[in-house]
């Protein structure tokens, strides 16, 4: 009998199961796509043919699905997972989604004998593959603690973040923080390009200055100077811009309900919201340094 019920089993929620098929544990799993249900049931998991289906019977359901609206319709709506899975289930979604929407799912599931974490993710889909994911978790301690040997063998860092919702809080900070700096250094290079520096040179001077981050050091938006950097190839993601402008307009979301000054991450969304129109969804986030350089 299955241990563990998966809902959604794309770029991320797949290689997530697969993993945890591999150490061991049975998954049953489904989606709304039969192409992702083909490819699960060749990675070892027993396909269903519902959300119901997969949340009963079993200790621990796990969705990984687009957006909130998604969650609200497979926990509470006609996924029927909250009303299918048996008293005091372990519930764990990993999408990335509002803060205020997990937290609506969660006391939704705790009224009705569960416990429930929420718990995104960051390391795209290549973490996904490897197992290394950071998952940044928001619920009971009890629930953390239920969940955390399952999370450890999907990810390589698990963080309890505090009660329900910080997970997806954390996930939107860290990732507007994300956003702003890579319009910055993306900024800064293209104004060193303007007044003869050679990005070498500056690379050289920032990368150990005061102006070094993150951003700057793992995913340097011009090519030929940072390994990892989706500029080397072409700006194949990577983590892609309309990945980036949704948790941006989720950090908005967020600010907007907490009443958080965010000017900089407003902006920030603003700018990824004109190179995702202009058609650069699908680009890696760095390349938002050519709409900046107008090239
Ligand atoms: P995806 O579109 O590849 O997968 C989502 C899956 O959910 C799809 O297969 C879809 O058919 C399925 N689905 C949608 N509604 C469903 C329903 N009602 N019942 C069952 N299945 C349903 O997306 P993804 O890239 O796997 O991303 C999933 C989540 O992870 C998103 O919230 C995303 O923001 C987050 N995330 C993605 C990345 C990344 O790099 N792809 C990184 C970090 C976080």
């Amino acid at each position: 009998m299955a241990e563990v019920g998966f809902i959604g089993l794309g770029n991320m929620g797949g290689p997530m199961a697969r993993n945890l098929v591999s150490a061991g544990k049975a998954v049953k799993g489904f989606d709304m796509v039969p192409e992702a249900l083909q490819k699960a049931a060749a990675n070892g998991i027993e396909t269903v043919s519902s959300a119901a289906e997969a949340a009963s019977d079993v200790a621990v359901v796990i969705s990984m699905l687009p957006a909130g609206a998604h969650v609200r319709e497979v926990y509470q709506g006609s996924g029927q997972v909250i009303a299918t899975a048996a008293r005091g289930s372990l519930l764990i979604d990993c999408s990335t989604i509002d803060v205020a929407s997990a937290r609506a799912v969660n006391a939704a599931a705790e009224e009705a004998g569960h416990e429930m974490l929420d718990a995104p993710v960051s390391g795209g889909v290549a973490g996904a593959e490897a197992g290394s994911l950071t998952f940044m978790a928001g619920g009971s301690d009890s629930a953390f603690g239920r969940a955390k040997p399952y999370l450890d063998i999907m990810g390589g860092k698990v963080v309890h973040a505090g009660g329900p919702g910080n997970g997806q809080a954390a996930k939107v900070c860290n990732n507007m923080i994300l956003g702003i700096s890579m319009i910055g250094v993306a900024e800064a290079f293209n104004l060193g390009e303007a007044l003869g520096l050679d990005p070498q040179k500056l690379f050289e001077i920032s990368s150990t200055a005061s102006g070094s981050c993150w951003a700057m050091m793992n995913h340097h938006p011009l090519p030929g100077l940072v390994a990892s950097s989706a500029a080397n190839r072409d700006y194949k993601p990577g983590f892609a811009a309309g990945m980036m402008h949704k948790d941006l307009k989720l950090a908005q979301e967020a600010a907007a309900q907490s009443g958080a000054a965010t000017p900089l991450g407003a902006e920030a969304a603003q700018l990824y919201t004109l190179f995702v129109n202009a058609g650069h969804a699908g680009l890696d986030y760095s390349a938002i340094i050519k709409m900046i350089s107008g090239k």
